[in-house]
């Protein structure tokens, strides 16, 4: 095994000479670490150093049922010996057909198409593409501008950051992209003396109809993430914004399309985000948790009114997309071992137990003056260091400090956040926690 061959600084001195890491400006691992791993265990990462880190963000927010699951492991090596790849034009496999089919019946039949790609930028390329070719097709040819949500995040290709609101990946390739509309955020923390959470979404969709008035005839579709905007700092907001958001996109003949990148597959609770609005969108993306955490796969599931409004004789009519490892077997099969364990395993009823011992467990972060909005929804659990208490720098010293307190936690700028595996166990929980609030008083103290 190669493994063994090299010390853990030998691999992070090759790794910074030869890969260049993503989200990183790479100087900066002049002075923070990069973190050679060697395996994955559980909600355990280990590094080539023998340490442990508590993997509290799901790697990036994909992992479901923890790293080395034995369930999706199995299905991997029986899928290898049939079939590890093969094109999806012209060919099928049972993993795809089964995966698609398990899919649509989780909307109950209401999103029965699904289309597949590998990363989920991708998808959100192809549900833009899709929502503009649909209007295309029906003779609408106005309708090709798009509508997000202030500081929304849908991925970084070009076609993604364009319904982007985040500066900091967006700024410096704004001259290439066609900027989308922007709308306010129903993010419960614009609460203004005494108003509510659908207070604000009551106001957020007002701002939406402004807009959808202006310019009715020229929009395709609304882009949204479903009750948390992730990406952003774990904004939270009411699910009466989604039931109104789909009234207007009917009265206003747009497009919903729900990004259920980061939210799907039960992080808010439910398995798709909107069943808690009982609204299901035109579109709804996938990616991240579907296949485990295991490979890169995302789709884009639609109802069978768009899918026939590209059904034609006519090739251009067509939906003429495609990625190399489209449908590829291995990741679906993840993917059905994923569902599997969601239903095997009655994991959405588990993890309500989990969500509460999850607030329980950090009810310190209510007591402590320093901390303010302390919110969650389902499987997500956030909460917000008051500017007074912060430093420059903030969001680094704590990933650092929280290595060295076996956690790894990625604030989200003064956004303390955990989206964990849902195979946290009591201990881990706690050591969680512990560590959560050790690393705090650390950072906070040496920066007072
Ligand atoms: C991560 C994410 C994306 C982009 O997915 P990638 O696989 O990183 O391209 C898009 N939308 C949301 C809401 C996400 O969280």
């Amino acid at each position: 095994m190669i493994k063994k061959a090299f010390t853990s600084n030998q691999w992070v001195e090759r790794s910074l000479k030869a890969v260049w890491h993503p989200c990183t400006q790479m100087k900066h691992h002049e002075q923070f670490p990069l973190v050679a791993l060697s395996h994955g265990q559980g909600v355990w990462l280990y590094g080539q150093d023998g340490n442990r880190y508590l993997d509290a963000v799901s790697s990036w927010w994909v992992n479901l049922f923890g790293h080395a699951n034995p369930t999706i492991n199995a299905a991997l090596k029986d899928q290898l010996d049939q079939l590890e790849h093969a094109m999806l034009a012209g060919f099928t496999h049972p993993p795809v057909v089964e995966l698609s089919e398990r899919l649509s019946a989780l909307t109950q039949h209401q999103l029965g198409h699904t289309f597949y790609a590998s990363d989920g930028a991708s998808a959100i390329e192809i549900a833009l593409k899709m929502s503009f070719h649909y209007w295309r097709n029906r003779g609408f040819e106005n309708k090709k501008e798009f509508i997000c949500l202030k500081n929304s995040y849908h991925g970084e290709t070009l076609g993604a950051l364009a319904v982007t609101d985040v500066a900091i990946f967006k700024d410096a390739y704004g001259p290439l992209t066609k900027q989308a509309h922007i709308v306010a955020s129903p993010d419960c923390r614009n609460a203004k003396n005494g108003e509510s959470a659908s207070d604000v979404a009551k106001l957020a969709l007002a701002d939406l109809e402004k807009t959808l008035q202006q310019h009715q005839g020229n929009i395709a579709a609304l882009i949204l993430e479903p009750l948390v905007q992730c990406a952003t700092g774990m904004a939270m907001y009411d699910a009466s914004y989604l039931t109104g958001a789909r009234e207007l996109c009917d009265q206003y003949q747009v497009h919903l399309i729900a990004d259920e990148i980061a939210v799907g597959c039960g992080r808010t609770g439910t398995f798709f985000a909107v069943e808690q609005a009982n609204i299901w969108p035109d579109f709804l993306a996938l990616s991240k948790g579907i296949s485990g955490g295991y490979l890169p796969l995302s789709l884009v599931m639609t109802t069978d009114e768009i899918y026939q409004s590209f059904y034609h004789d006519d090739i251009t009519k067509g939906f003429l997309h495609s990625h190399s490892y489209t449908g590829n077997p291995l990741a679906c099969r993840a993917a059905l071992a994923t569902l599997d364990i969601f239903e095997n395993e009655q994991v959405l009823k588990k993890n309500e137990v989990l969500a509460q011992k999850i607030s329980a467990a950090f009810d310190w972060t209510r007591q402590d003056a320093r901390i303010e909005h302390v919110r969650q929804k389902g499987m997500i659990f956030a909460f917000d260091i008051k500017a007074s208490a912060l430093k420059n720098g903030f969001a680094k010293a704590f990933f650092k400090e929280a290595l060295s307190h076996e956690v790894l936690v990625r604030p989200i700028g003064s956004t303390i956040y955990i989206m964990p595996p849902y195979v946290l166990s009591d201990s881990e929980l706690s050591h969680l926690s512990k560590g959560i609030q050790t690393t705090l008083e650390q950072v906070l103290i040496n920066h007072a």
